[in-house]
């Protein structure tokens, strides 16, 4: 019998291996940025005004997985988009005047739209 397959050295690895994977699901857990993507944007950002001076209409939003809404790949982010609306509580995190939610500055969608200004 090798070292590894002793059931006290196979029980060990089968704990630490628990608690790494717990470890690690805790950490995207408690990312506040996170769990604040889910819920809706504070009423400063409700009728707020985009970089590109168009205002936000609550009712009038698109659903992030409509536009595909996901991390950047490139230079073109929500943080250089004309509907971006930016952080206004220094969380990090903005709106949009077209899509629903919190924004991330380093996110994109299909309906991006560069913000030269
Ligand atoms: S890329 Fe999409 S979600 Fe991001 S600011 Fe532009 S329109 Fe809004």
């Amino acid at each position: 019998m090798d070292e590894l397959s002793t059931p006290t050295r196979r029980r060990l690895l089968h704990v630490l291996g628990g608690t790494l994977l717990v470890g690690l699901a805790g950490c995207a857990g408690d990312d506040p940025q996170y769990e604040d993507l889910q819920g809706p944007v504070p009423d400063e950002y409700q009728t707020a005004t985009s970089q590109g001076e168009t205002e936000r209409s609550a009712g009038n939003l698109q659903s992030k997985a409509g536009v595909n809404y996901h991390d950047a790949q490139g230079a073109a982010t929500c943080e250089n988009c004309i509907p971006y609306i930016c952080d206004k509580n220094d969380d990090g995190l903005g709106a949009c005047s077209l899509v629903e939610g919190y924004i991330e500055p380093n996110a994109w969608c299909t309906i991006y739209a560069r913000h030269t200004g």
